[in-house]
C-alpha cells in the first residue's frame, strides 16, 4: 500500500519549507519527508547576520522554528524521521520507497542539503564522537575553557571559530592555504580575536590521543616539516557534499555531485524539481535556499496544473 500525494518534497530545510509553504498556498496537496527533524543545516548556525529582515542576527534554530511554524500555519504535513531509500519514476507517477513506507507524487522537489565533509586521515573515524566535531553549535559547550582547533578557511570554519572563542580558551585555525575563502567580515572578526590563532600553510595529517582528543599532527605544506598541536577538541570545517544518492539516474550531477537543473530548476525528469544546496550553484545561503525553494515550487505547480485531468 502506498501514501498518494500531488506533491512530494524531500527534505525540511530552508529550501524545502519554503516550497511547502508556496505550494500549500497554491491549494496543492503536499507531504514534506525529513529524514530527521526539520531545520536542516541553519540549526548548526550559533547566529545568522546575513539572513535579511533580523538586523541584530538570530539564531539558527530560532528562524528555523519560525519556518516550519510558517510552513505548518498553512498545514504542511511534515513526515518527520522517514529516510528516502530510492526515487522512481515510473508511468507518470514517482515513487518514493522510505523508512516509513510507499509514497506515489505527481511531482517531486528534492532539498537534500548537503552533509559535512570528512577529512579520511588517521584517527578521525577512531576519535569521532570523543573530541572530534562537526557541529560547533551542538558540541562547543563540552570544550568550555579548553584548547581545540578548527580546520578549513571557509565561512562555516571562521563563523564557528568565533562561536567557539566565546566558550573555549583558545582556538587554532589551521588551514592549508595562506588565505582564507570566507567573507571579509568574518575574517576580521577572527584577526581582531584575541583567543584564535592562525596556523596557515598546514594540513591536518592525523588526530591523536587514548581515549579521547589529545593532539593533531600537522604538516606544512611548503617545508614540509610536521609538528603537534596540543587540543582538547578538533572542529572539521572543510566543506560539504551534497545528499543524493537515492536519485540514481534520475539527474544529471557535477563532477563534485552537486545536481544540475535548468534555470526553473527542473532536471531532465519531467516533474523532479531541485532547490537549495544540493544543486549546483554558486552561492550557498538561506537566502538563496529560500529562493529556490519559492521558484521550484511555483515551477512544479505549473506542472501539476498542466497534468491535472
Ligand atoms: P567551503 O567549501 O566554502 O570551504 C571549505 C574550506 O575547507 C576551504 O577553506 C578549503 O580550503 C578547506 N578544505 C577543503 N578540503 C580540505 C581538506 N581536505 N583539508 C583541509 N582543508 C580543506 O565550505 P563551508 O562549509 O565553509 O561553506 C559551504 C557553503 O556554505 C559556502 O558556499 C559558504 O559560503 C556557505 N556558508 C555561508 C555562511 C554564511 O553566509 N554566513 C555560513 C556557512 C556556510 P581552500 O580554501 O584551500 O579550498
Amino acid at each position: 500500500m502506498s501514501e498518494y500525494h500531488e506533491a512530494v518534497i524531500i527534505g525540511g530545510g530552508p529550501a524545502g519549507l519554503t516550497a511547502g509553504l508556496y505550494l500549500m498556498r497554491a491549494g496543492i496537496d503536499t507531504l514534506l519527508l525529513e529524514k530527521t527533524l526539520p531545520g536542516g543545516t541553519p540549526l548548526n548556525t550559533d547566529r545568522i547576520e546575513n539572513y535579511p529582515g533580523f538586523p541584530e542576527g538570530i539564531s539558527g534554530k530560532e528562524l528555523m522554528d519560525r519556518k516550519v511554524k510558517h510552513a505548518k500555519a498553512f498545514g504542511l504535513p511534515i513526515k518527520e524521521f522517514t529516510e528516502v531509500e530510492s526515487l522512481s519514476f515510473e508511468g507518470e507517477r514517482f515513487i518514493i520507497k522510505t523508512s516509513a513506507g510507499l509514497f506515489e507524487s505527481m511531482g517531486v522537489i528534492v532539498a537534500t542539503g548537503t552533509e559535512s565533509m570528512k577529512m579520511n586521515i588517521p584517527g578521525e573515524r577512531e576519535l569521532a564522537g570523543r573530541g572530534i566535531s562537526y557541529c560547533a553549535t551542538c558540541d562547543g559547550m563540552f570544550f568550555r575553557n579548553l584548547d581545540v582547533a578548527v580546520i578549513g578557511g571557509g565561512d562555516s570554519a571562521i563563523e564557528e571559530a568565533l562561536s567557539l572563542a566565546n566558550i573555549v580558551r583558545k582556538v587554532y585555525i589551521i588551514h592549508r592555504r595562506d588565505t582564507l575563502r570566507a567573507q571579509k567580515i568574518l575574517q576580521e572578526r577572527a584577526f581582531k580575536n584575541n583567543k584564535v590563532e592562525f596556523l596557515w600553510n598546514k594540513k591536518v595529517i592525523e588526530i591523536a590521543g587514548r581515549d579521547q582528543v589529545e593532539y593533531v599532527v600537522v604538516e606544512d605544506t611548503h617545508k614540509g616539516e610536521r609538528s603537534r598541536v596540543e587540543v582538547n577538541g578538533v572542529f572539521v570545517y572543510i566543506g560539504s557534499a551534497p545528499n543524493t544518492a537515492f536519485l540514481k539516474e534520475l539527474v544529471k550531477r557535477d563532477s563534485a555531485g552537486f545536481i544540475i537543473t535548468d534555470e526553473n530548476l527542473a532536471t531532465k525528469t519531467k516533474g523532479l524539481f531541485i532547490a537549495g544546496d544540493v544543486r549546483k550553484k554558486t552561492l550557498r545561503q538561506i537566502a538563496t535556499a529560500v529562493g529556490d525553494g519559492a521558484l521550484a515550487a511555483v515551477n512544479l505547480e505549473k506542472y501539476i496544473f498542466e497534468k491535472k485531468p
